[in-house]
């Protein structure tokens, strides 16, 4: 169904995920201007606007898993009454492995207009610099955290064509690489980001058993996204 322009609208506005410098000027301008910014947490969003030098903040709506089904509707209830309004999460672009799929199909029901400032995206970013295949991919978001589950996973797509890409937490990034070498084997290449656009940014990459012994060497706080590619790939 095609969305015909309506007075109010939902505006996606990717943050930074590191690195204020990757603020775009249309996010700027969306935040600056919106009647109402959704966010996951408040305070986070908050001192964003404060780096931003937004002094006349718009209102701040915590927009949370938990919370999202019920301000789907009211949210898309004021952009049909004119309102504009924005969506952001913690970092990065909203909707992705974050909260909003559900206010953007409310949205879409009801036929508002829905558009975006993209910016930067942990997954795009990872796959960019990553070396491997990019012609397509596969984006799983983060694994099941259960063992089993996540065995099952990567041995269901052990033949897969494209790169998959995941994200993961520093809390389970080991046992996430010791399951990978032990379902597509010690020479599946992949590629292992951490802590993208910040100052500890660190790239392994090359076969799986060779990047967890470079990882085993070095810290493995912060943030991760792996990507893995198709058998046979070699870097
Ligand atoms: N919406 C975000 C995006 O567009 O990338 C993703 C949010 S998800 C809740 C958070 C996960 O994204 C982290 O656990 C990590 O796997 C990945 N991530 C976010 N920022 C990252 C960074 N700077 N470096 C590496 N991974 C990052």
């Amino acid at each position: 169904m095609e969305t015909l322009k309506t007075p109010g609208s939902l505006t996606l506005v990717a943050v930074p995920i590191g690195n204020m410098g990757d603020i775009t000027k249309r996010a700027y301008e969306t935040l600056k201007s919106a009647d109402c910014i959704a966010c996951e947490d408040t305070r986070i969003t908050g001192k964003l606007l404060v780096k931003l030098s937004i002094i006349n903040r718009p209102d701040l709506i915590s927009y949370r898993d938990e919370n999202e089904c019920y301000l789907a509707e009211k949210l898309a209830e004021r952009i049909d009454a004119g309102e504009e309004i924005a969506l952001v999460s913690d970092a990065g672009t909203p909707a992705v492995s974050d909260p909003g799929f559900r206010l953007v199909r409310e949205c879409r029901r009801r036929s508002l207009t829905v558009t975006s400032t993209p910016g930067p995206c942990a997954a795009i970013t990872a796959l960019s610099i990553s070396g491997l295949p990019s012609d397509g991919f596969l984006f799983t978001g983060f694994l099941p955290p259960k063992r089993a589950a996540r065995l099952r996973f990567l041995q269901s797509y052990q033949d897969f064509d494209y790169t998959i890409i995941a994200y993961e937490s520093c809390h389970r990034i080991k046992k996430f690489i010791n399951d990978l070498v032990d379902s597509l084997g010690p020479d599946r290449c992949i590629c292992v980001a951490r802590e993208l656009t910040k100052k500890h940014e660190t790239v392994y990459s090359g076969p799986a058993n060779e990047v967890r012994q470079l990882m085993a060497q070095a810290s493995q706080k912060g943030e991760f996204v792996i990507c893995i590619a198709k058998d046979g790939f070699v870097l």
